[in-house]
This record gives C-alpha cells, sequence and structure tokens, in this order.
C-alpha cells in the first residue's frame, strides 16, 4: 500500500493519493463522506471531459456525432456534462428521452434504440423530433410505419444489423452473436432495408451495430466494420441510399489491469479502413457508454463490522448488491482500495454488503488493511453502478456528487424512506 502513496492509481488519472489521502481531483474523498455519508458515489468532472476528448480527438476533422449510451449513467448532471460539450445521446426507453430534454439535451442528437420499443414511445420520440430510430426487427420496422403515419410524420431511422462477430467479453453483454435478440441476422439485412424503403411513414438515414460491452481488443471493431461496409454496399447495390454509419458502443476499460485500445488509436484504425474502402466521407455515429464515465466514478463506503472466520474473513460495508449490482449480476472485478491507507499488514477479505444474499458480495480475496469504522473506495464505479441502482432491502439509493476541482457539486440527493413509499397505498 505505501508506495501508492502520492500515487494516481493506473487507469484513474483523476483519482490519486496525495500525502496519505485519496483524492478525486483537488477534493479529498473523506471530507464529501463526512459531509455527505456513505455510501457515496463521487465523480470526475476533469475525467469524463477527458475520455470524451480522446474520442474527439481521433475523429478530428471527421463528420462524427458522439452519442453518450447514457443507460450507463443518466443522472441529470451528467447528461448535461455531456450536452454542454456537444454529445447526443443514445436511449433505450422513453424515461431515458425525457431525462435527455430535462437536462438541456436536444431531441435531434438523440438516437433511440432498444428491441422492445412500445408505440406510446416512439409516438413520444417522433412528436418530439428526434434525430433517428435504430430499429431492431422487422416487426417494429412496421408498428413504427404506423406511428409515424398515425402522426403525419415520417420516422427517422437506422436498421441495426447483427455483425455475428464474437467480441470476446462476458456473454450478458455479447450483443453481435446470432443468437444474441439484438438486430438483424445479415442474411436479412438487404430484404430489410427494401421493405422499409417501401414503407412510406420512413425514411432512411443509416446502418448501426452494437457489438458488445467491456470490449477489450481492437480486432472485433475492425472485422464489424468489414461486414458493415459489405452490408452497406449490398443495401445500396439494392437501390437503397445509407447516410450514416453507427458503430455502436461497448470499449472497454481497466477494471483490473485490462489494456483495451485507446479511443482516438482505435478510431485511426478504424478510419483507415473507412477511408481504403471508399467510405472515409461517410457521415459517422458511435454510442459509447462505459468507456466515458466508468472510470471517472468511485464509491465510497464504510466498514462496519470485521468479522474473520475459519475459511473467510468477512469485512462487512455499508455499500450492497443495491448499490453496486455488476459483482453480483456479472462476477464483476471492482478494484477496493482504503481512503487513508494503514501501515499494517494486509489480510485477506471478502468485502460485503448488508443485504440477505450470499450473491451480496463486492470483491473476493482482497488483500486489504482495514479496521471497523475504516472508509473504502470501490473503483470503476462511474458505469452501469448508480444507474442499475435498486431498492432491495428497502435501502435509499445512495447519494452522487461531481467534483471539479477542488469544488463539489451534490448532484443527487440520498433517498429517503419517504420517497421510496410514496406511490405505495394501504389498503382502506
Ligand atoms: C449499452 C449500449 C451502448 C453502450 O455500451 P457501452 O459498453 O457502455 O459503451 C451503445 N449502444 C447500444 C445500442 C447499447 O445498448
Amino acid at each position: 500500500m505505501t508506495s501508492m502513496h502520492s500515487d494516481r492509481l493506473p487507469g484513474h488519472p483523476h483519482i490519486a493519493y496525495v500525502g496519505d489521502e485519496l483524492f478525486v481531483e483537488q477534493t479529498p474523498l473523506s471530507a464529501l463522506a463526512q459531509q455527505y455519508g456513505t455510501p457515496l458515489f463521487v465523480y470526475s468532472r476533469a475525467s469524463m471531459l477527458a475520455a470524451l476528448a480522446a474520442y474527439q480527438q481521433g475523429f478530428a476533422g471527421r463528420q462524427v456525432q458522439i452519442c453518450y449510451a447514457m443507460k450507463a449513467n443518466s443522472t441529470l448532471a451528467v447528461i448535461q456534462l455531456f450536452a454542454r460539450a456537444g454529445c447526443g445521446f443514445d436511449v433505450v426507453s422513453l424515461g431515458e428521452m425525457r431525462r435527455v430534454l430535462a437536462a438541456g439535451g436536444l431531441a435531434r442528437r438523440i438516437i433511440f434504440s432498444g428491441v422492445g420499443k412500445t408505440r406510446a414511445e416512439m409516438h413520444a420520440a417522433l412528436e418530439a423530433g428526434v434525430g433517428c430510430f435504430n430499429v431492431e426487427s422487422e416487426a417494429e420496422l412496421e408498428v413504427l410505419n404506423e406511428v409515424a403515419l398515425r402522426l403525419g410524420r415520417q420516422a427517422p431511422v437506422s436498421i441495426r444489423v447483427n455483425p455475428n462477430v464474437d467480441p470476446q467479453t462476458h456473454p450478458y453483454i455479447s450483443t453481435g452473436l446470432k443468437d444474441n435478440k439484438f438486430g438483424i441476422a445479415h442474411e436479412r439485412v438487404v430484404q430489410t432495408y427494401q421493405r422499409a424503403a417501401a414503407l412510406p411513414g420512413l425514411r432512411i438515414e443509416g446502418i448501426d451495430c452494437h457489438i458488445g460491452s467491456q470490449i477489450t481488443q481492437e480486432t472485433p471493431y475492425l472485422d464489424a466494420l468489414d461486414r458493415m461496409l459489405d452490408l452497406l454496399e449490398a443495401v445500396e447495390r439494392a437501390g437503397v441510399p445509407i447516410h450514416h454509419i453507427d458503430m455502436g458502443g461497448g470499449l472497454g476499460i481497466d477494471y483490473n489491469g485490462e489494456t483495451p485500445p485507446q479511443a482516438d488509436a482505435l478510431w485511426h484504425k478504424l478510419l483507415d479502413k473507412l477511408d481504403a474502402r471508399g467510405f472515409g466521407q461517410r457521415a459517422l455515429m458511435i454510442e459509447p457508454g462505459r468507456s466515458l464515465v466508468g472510470n471517472a466514478g468511485v464509491c465510497v463506503t464504510e466498514v462496519l463490522y470485521l468479522k474473520p472466520g475459519e475459511q473467510k474473513n468477512f469485512c462487512i460495508v455499508d455499500a450492497a448488491m443495491n448499490d453496486l449490482p455488476r459483482p453480483a449480476m456479472y462476477q464483476a472485478y471492482h478494484q477496493i482500495v482504503p481512503l487513508k491507507p494503514r501501515a499494517t499488514a494486509p489480510e485477506t477479505w471478502e468485502v460485503v454488503g448488508p443485504i440477505c444474499e450470499s450473491g451480496d458480495w463486492i470483491g473476493h480475496d482482497r488483500d486489504l488493511s482495514v479496521q471497523q469504522g475504516d472508509r473504502l473506495a470501490v473503483l470503476s464505479a462511474g458505469a452501469y453502478c448508480m444507474s442499475m441502482a435498486s431498492n432491495y432491502n428497502t435501502r435509499n439509493r445512495a447519494a452522487e456528487v461531481l467534483v471539479d476541482g477542488a469544488q463539489a457539486h451534490l448532484i443527487r440527493e440520498r433517498e429517503s424512506y419517504a420517497d421510496q413509499m410514496r406511490l405505495e397505498h394501504l389498503i382502506t
């Protein structure tokens, strides 16, 4: 631990030990925990903007719309930050669209994705004027056409194709293989575009794919781009022009020493391929989520009890699977580090939450030097944590703070028990 003092944490450029304390930018986490309580999510504004800048640098001089896939972290102030930085948004529900509009994002920069859009969602999104519907099935095309005609509009559409490449990631977050529920099988793509072109309520804009999440290699992207361009050529040969190519999201982050490609380096290679195949002038879209916010966030938690045992030592903390669902859901790994490292020799702990489920764990076999009352930071908690949080065990969802240098903004208050019970009724 001592080697970490006044060190940046690898993969987390805005999180560092300064002296004996863990800081996000110029703000000590212990002061935030003191002020706002735990569990507490803390995000670095600079880290989010730096992650976005890596994409923007990769695309310098090109016609590209970056649409932040906000399901990764849909807190209003996070959306506002990306909207002000020029991002559009990839939304997967009407609720997400409402959040974008409430945070000042533009409807025309919204892409509406998802396999199960309802008629009501299509109607509201058309009325708001979203930029594009990423359509995932032939049946959905027919319904979208009907809804648009009834409104007297044309729906802008892109068709999500399934390029059938293996993103080499966890099966739950791999989406571009044949047996996934997402997208249209590549042998049906030309027919589907021809059908869409014949429907008067639709206007064809693009072609899209999204092959998976937490992708740490560049090969799946290069393969997917080749298949997308093959399909695009086939569709245009069949007489249906396509304006933009949307390569989805999925770029991974460093949770535990992974070395995903940098966004700018990856896009340098993808743009070379586009140029080589004669598509360098085509408008592009991308939908990054995790890679913009994941390593910008930590979850601060307090050690409630230590329970050493014969087989295992349990370190029981006040954050749980309702706050940090990824370990229980995907056996995911998050680094766990102390806010104030101790000099004593570490022991091995099972770091677990208070929820009545054996699946409520945050880290297995972690070497930590801890005492009751210490605070720990669970790293890489900016993506798919708060946005997946629940009230299981009637636990209030955590508060969130956005750090900007030495300034901290409370962007979400801790939920109250009254908030949780507000919509319920006793029987009279
Ligand atoms: C989830 C999702 C994304 C973002 O994925 P990340 O792995 O967070 O980058 C992009 N596009 C679609 C359609 C998605 O469902």
